[in-house]
Order: C-alpha cells, then structure tokens, then sequence
C-alpha cells in the first residue's frame, strides 16, 4: 500500500493562496510511490482566495493552539477561528487516512514548519497547523 502524505495545496499548483496566485516555482519534493493528500488548511477553515493577508500576533502556532495567542489579518479581523477549524480538518485526515507525514509551505502562519511570516517579515516558529500535527506526532517536511 502507498504511503499517504499530507501535501499543502498550494505546493501542487493549485490557487489557494491568500493573494490568489499560484505559487510560481515547483518546490515539490519527489513525491513518488506515496499517495498525496492535498490539504489548505485556510481554505478549509472557511477562509476564500483571495483573502486578506494574516499573521499570528505573538509567539506562533503552538501559542495559538493553547490560547494565548491569535491570528488577525491586515484588516484587522480575527480569524483565529479559521486557522483553529483548518488545522483540526488537516488532523482529521491524516488520521482517516493512516498519514504520519506531511510535507508543508514554509513561511506560513498556517503550514509553516520552521518559518512564519507576519507583515511580510520572516520569523523563527511554527505555524498553526504545522504545530498540530506535530503535537500529535505527524513527521513534517517543508518547503
Ligand atoms: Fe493553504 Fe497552507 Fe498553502 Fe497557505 S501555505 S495557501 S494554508 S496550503
């Protein structure tokens, strides 16, 4: 049986982004012999593309799924929810699907796995989803 990974959406090509563009390198590892599972956790938290760019206010996604921190966008609306509802469908299929890896887009408050980005700038942390799946001992790879 193919091995299931957890890909995100937009690393596929498709135009889940925030700004509604597809991302324009192909950074997709060779993803051979495994069942891919395309996910966009802002997508599927109930969020549109486009949308207004978001950033998570403090510290990063681990802070968020504890409650001490939030995720606001340049409108400066709390979409907080958003994230939370997109990283639990995110874990809900991995766990239907008998998937212990997933392969994520860097510089997300989503997806992130090293790097976050709030206002353009870059930072150290995890995103929401990111944080997650790891919590619940999901292997990530990013890109
Ligand atoms: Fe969706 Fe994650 Fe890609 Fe953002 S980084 S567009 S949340 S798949």
């Amino acid at each position: 049986m193919k091995r299931a990974v957890l890909v995100s959406r937009c690393l596929l090509g498709y135009k889940c982004r925030w700004d509604g563009k597809r991302l324009e390198d192909n950074r997709l590892i060779d993803l051979k012999g495994t069942e891919i599972i395309p996910i966009c956790p802002e997508m599927d938290g109930g969020l549109p593309s486009p949308r207004a760019a978001a950033g998570i206010v403090s510290g990063d996604g681990f802070d968020v799924l504890d409650g001490k921190s939030s995720v606001v966008d340049i409108d400066g609306q709390d979409v907080t929810d958003n994230y939370l509802r997109g990283a639990q469908s995110a874990l809900n299929t991995a766990l239907r699907e008998g998937s212990t890896t997933a392969y994520l887009k860097e510089n997300s408050p989503s997806c992130g796995v090293n790097r976050i980005v709030n206002n353009d700038r870059k930072l150290p942390g995890i995103g929401v989803t990111a944080a997650l799946l790891k919590r619940h001992g999901i292997r990530l790879e990013s890109s």
